[in-house]
């Protein structure tokens, strides 16, 4: 019973870890096969559980920064900048710790593309992607997003102002960049709410479980917004944008590439999705 209820365990965390990391449950398979030979031959003398944490961390960084990178290349996935590239950033590095930032070699150089054209307009200013993909397989979802599934899929962050109206970079409301919505105005069309209204209760639950505290700390910049997005439906290789139909009105954006996104997804009040063919 008691080797039933650990193996339960394993397989939950196995579970976990590939959904959330995608290398994560087999990194925690290596790391057991590590820890006991440590043990078996005495190399440490630790705590048995505070041994794993350690072999998991440094077996997850190996991985990450040694293994996949090479591997990916070779099965048509690349990862985005992370330090590299002054134009284009993670907003949260953590996007990149968890291997979430994969993509095509053609979507990787369609963002850096414009993402230069974008400092060009803007000098200093940072464009911050957020989730993409994992690095292998087709039809394995990054996890929530279903979609991100085929290195074609890339999020980036809205451009938001302090308070007195200073520019920010690489800085958004929320720290994983969703969950916190620049809303539509009374007189604005409201999707989320027509959306919520037909029952799709998944549409905006995110802001659930984000904190709120910087909502109103942080201006959404129309202006750098809008020509970010006018720059990505420039680019032939894109051919998807969505974010909330209130946004591209207020923006005054009409590329017909710049389309809603169906009341089956989430909210694009609080990102950018775009995606190549
Ligand atoms: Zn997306």
């Amino acid at each position: 019973m008691k080797l039933a209820i650990k193996f339960v365990l394993h397989l939950i965390f196995v579970l976990v870890l590939t959904i959330g990391t995608q290398i994560g449950g087999l990194v925690y398979l290596v790391s057991i096969f590590v820890r006991n030979f440590v043990l078996k031959k005495n190399l440490l003398k630790l705590n048995k559980r505070f041994l794993f944490i350690i072999i998991y961390i440094l077996t997850y960084l190996f991985f990450s920064f040694i293994i996949v990178p090479p591997v990916a290349k070779s099965l048509g996935r690349t990862p985005l900048p992370v330090f590299s590239n002054e134009n284009i950033k993670p907003l949260n590095i953590m996007t990149c710790v968890l291997n979430r930032h994969y993509v095509t070699p053609k979507l990787k150089e369609s963002i850096i593309n414009s993402a230069e054209e974008f400092n060009g307009l803007h000098p200093n200013s940072v464009v911050s992607y957020l989730d993409a993909n994992f690095p292998f397989f087709d039809g394995f979802p990054l996890a929530p997003h279903l979609s991100h599934n085929d290195g074609k899929k890339l999020d980036l962050a809205f451009f938001y102002k302090d308070q007195n109206k200073k520019e920010l970079n690489n800085s958004a409301p929320s720290l994983i960049g969703y969950g916190v919505f620049e809303e539509p105005k009374a007189e604005e069309y409201n999707m989320p709410k027509n959306c919520e209204e037909k029952g799709f209760w998944q549409y905006g639950i995110i802001e659930r479980f984000v904190p709120q505290w910087n909502k109103d700390k942080m201006i959404f910049d129309l202006q750098r917004t809008k020509d970010l997005i006018h720059i990505l439906s420039k680019n032939k290789s894109i051919s998807k944008i969505f974010i909330e139909p209130h946004l591209k009105t207020r923006m005054k954006l009409n590329n017909e590439k710049i389309r809603f996104h169906g009341c089956r997804a989430v909210r694009h009040d609080d990102h950018i999705h775009l995606q190549i063919n």
